[in-house]
């Protein structure tokens, strides 16, 4: 909560003062403060409250979460280099790999699980990086951390983590040793549906050279949206602690009701990931799907009167989506059957209200 935040010490205010200036004054310092640099005093702040819920020396801020990722994916890869993705990327990352990559003469390969395994099988002489997201969209499978930063330590390559759907509440993945964190912070950080920001954690030298890449492509936040994410992160934590509560209260609601077929959260007992889970996230999350029984799930979703058929996650609401007509409409029939989305899953984002008020709604649209 209180990491980063600005002395006001002309008025002693409680809160970082907003500095909205896009000038400012220089003669001869070294550093040249300016928004696109991303060295603003309310950029530094916000920073610096990400890095301390990262357990990372250092973090930066971006416009958007794609601003985030296609800024360190441009930052550590170049002509004739390889990357290797995991299974079940956001819909938006496998969009900006699929059309943007190749064209600069990267080439990538994706794995075809989330399996550390399956991941270290696409290794090559060429490749510079590994990039996993866990718990994945919208199956919620489980990525061993620990196990990709060791064979990313081991062959000299660098790991990169979008840790967004966990939040840095209940995952910190620099401490199993993954090189660079990032994060949509318009879903969990920024935690009220809006504002739309990014974030990247890692080593003081690989954001120097992340910041470096990122003046250049200009993917910074202005000063009135930074001040919104500052004073959101400060109730992070309680609001991600009663999103994780209700989540496990709902998913154990939905795995025992005679109209859901299979409940996919990473806190069941029964899920095949549970065990890693457990090992390396200190809370299961806000972000669970299942499958629907004996009815489609537009109808379902259009029976819910509290929960709203909405895009995006992660805020004070409990939203729901179905993946086979939003993130993986553009699969095809066949594609989404071999990916296992079913028409018939539901995308929980589960929020922060009274859980019995969440539980009968599912109950009489079931
Ligand atoms: N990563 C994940 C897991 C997401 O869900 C999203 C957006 O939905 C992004 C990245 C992209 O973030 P943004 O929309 O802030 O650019």
């Amino acid at each position: 909560m209180h990491a980063g935040t600005i002395r006001d010490d002309l008025n002693k205010g409680i809160n970082s003062p907003v500095y909205t200036s896009t000038s400012f004054e220089f003669i001869d310092q070294e550093e040249t403060v300016y928004p696109r640099y991303m060295n603003t005093p309310n950029e530094k702040a916000v920073a610096e409250k990400i890095a301390s819920l990262e357990e990372s020396e250092s973090a930066l801020v971006f416009s958007s979460g794609m601003a985030a990722i296609s800024t360190v994916l441009f930052t550590f890869l170049g002509k004739g280099d390889h990357v290797v993705f995991q299974h079940g990327l956001y819909g938006g990352t496998s969009h900006f790999l699929d059309s943007e990559l190749n064209r600069f003469g990267i080439e990538f390969s994706m794995a075809p699980s989330q399996s550390a395994e399956d991941i270290g099988a696409c290794i090559k002489e060429n490749t510079k990086l590994i990039y996993i997201e866990t718990p994945s969209n919208p199956l919620l499978n489980i990525t061993d951390i620990k196990a990709v930063a060791r064979m990313g330590k081991d062959a000299g390559i660098l790991t990169v983590i979008d840790n967004t759907f966990a939040s840095p509440v209940n995952q910190q993945p620099c401490r199993h040793g993954i090189d660079v964190v990032v994060h949509s912070a318009t879903k969990y950080m920024g935690g009220h549906s809006d504002i739309l920001a990014g974030a990247v954690a890692s080593s003081k030298e690989l954001i120097r050279q992340v910041h470096e890449t990122g003046l250049n492509f200009g993917g910074s936040l202005n000063a009135f949206t930074l001040y919104l994410l500052e004073r959101s992160m400060k109730t992070l934590h309680i609001r991600v602690e009663k999103i994780n509560e209700n989540a496990m209260y709902l998913a154990i609601f939905l795995e025992a009701h005679p109209m859901v077929k299979h409940v996919n959260y990473p806190g069941l007992p029964g899920h095949p990931g549970h065990g890693i889970a457990k090992k390396q996230m200190s809370g299961f999350g806000g972000m669970l799907s299942f499958e629907v029984d004996r009815q489609d799930g537009i109808s379902f979703q259009k029976r819910l009167k509290l929960i709203k058929p909405s895009m995006s996650l992660g805020g004070l609401e409990t939203i729901c989506s179905s993946p086979a007509h939003t993130s993986h409409r553009h699969l095809g029939p066949e594609g989404r059957r071999s990916e296992g989305i079913s028409e018939e899953l539901i995308r929980l984002s589960v929020g922060i209200e009274d859980v019995e008020d969440l539980r009968s709604d599912l109950e009489q649209a079931l």
